[in-house]
């Protein structure tokens, strides 16, 4: 595969390894999507390896079982020592955490109470998202001709494995046109973010982002950014964006855990401002990345070290 597989997984309390943590073909997540999950960022960092932001993702993660009425027997408290445990245990330094609760095994309709809830913790070395040299040049991208999913039909808020039905028809549509990632509407025809980032525009100085109300997720990223931004001084709109916004944008980026902060340098062959990484982009980007060498300094839990 090319990558670092951690050898063990967390498994409701006890570590496995990755071979053998296996389920059954019948267990209702694989006919249903009915899993929630995160995925989570190791830096090496001046504290050592640290993971960014985990009590705000198992807070996120414990915010989509509740929705989907998922009753966890653990607190968010053993989750994030669990994730701890299991990086340390795999002897990873910079590396993907991805907590997963599932309904598994038991009944076969759709009613998924007669399921247990199955917890997997999930460790691997893994790069640049959307390549090496996105972080620098930018990406090519494109609108999608999938919406994002209306309000009243799956709660985007829920980092839910059904979701991500919709963000693969966004990517694999993306791919196979030849871009690197696609941008979807909400259902109003606002922009709302990619398969897996959102999104952020730079126009006139001021930067704007969708508001949760635009069918995105609550990235952490997005919330660091958001931090970030109006530190230095910046114009921040969380608003509805239209889609056109991005083509008469100076500057545009996605966030999120794997894509960090990737600029957008073309949207359906339109160059965004002069087709290169911008200056404010490079500046939240700088900021960004003094996180996890200490010359940013942020609140105590958002990096963890592995100890
Ligand atoms: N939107 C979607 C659909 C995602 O899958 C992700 C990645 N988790 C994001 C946005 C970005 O969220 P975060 O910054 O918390 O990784």
């Amino acid at each position: 595969m090319g990558i670092t597989l951690g050898k063990y997984i967390w498994h409701n309390g006890n570590h496995t390894e990755w071979e053998n943590a296996n389920i059954h073909i019948m267990s209702h997540v694989i006919h249903y999507g009915s899993s929630v999950f995160e995925g989570i960022r190791v830096y090496d960092t001046h504290l050592g390896p640290a993971v960014y932001r985990l009590p705000d993702h198992i807070k996120r993660l414990f915010d989509s079982a509740k929705i989907y009425r998922m009753d966890l027997s653990y607190s968010p408290e053993d989750i994030v020592q669990a994730c701890v445990d299991t990086v340390k245990k795999n002897e990873l330094g910079a590396c993907y955490i991805r907590p997963i609760v599932f309904r598994g095994y038991g009944a076969f309709g759709v009613n998924p109470f007669d399921n247990p809830l199955e917890t997997y913790i999930a460790t691997w070395e893994w790069g640049a998202y959307l390549g090496t040299d996105a972080l620098e040049s930018g990406v090519d991208v494109c609108f999608s001709s999938w919406g994002r999913f209306a309000p009243n039909t799956l709660p985007a808020l829920a980092k839910c494995g059904a979701n991500y039905m919709n963000s693969q028809l966004i990517k694999m549509e993306a791919i196979l046109n030849g871009y690197s990632e696609g941008i979807a509407l909400n259902n109003q025809g606002y922009i709302s973010e990619g398969s897996g980032e959102n999104i952020f525009i730079i126009r006139n100085g001021i930067i704007y982002t969708p508001p949760l109300s635009a069918s995105i997720l609550p990235g952490l990223t997005r919330d660091s950014v958001i931090e970030i931004v109006k530190d230095l001084g910046y114009e921040l709109r969380v608003e509805m964006i239209p889609r056109e916004s991005i083509l008469i944008a100076d500057e545009a980026f996605f966030t999120g855990t794997a894509a960090e902060i990737t600029p957008i340098r073309s949207v359906d062959k339109i160059a965004v401002g002069n087709g290169k990484r911008g200056k404010i982009t490079t500046k939240i980007q700088e900021e960004f990345f003094s996180i996890f060498n200490g010359k940013r300094k942020v609140p105590e839990d958002w990096l963890t070290p592995i100890k």
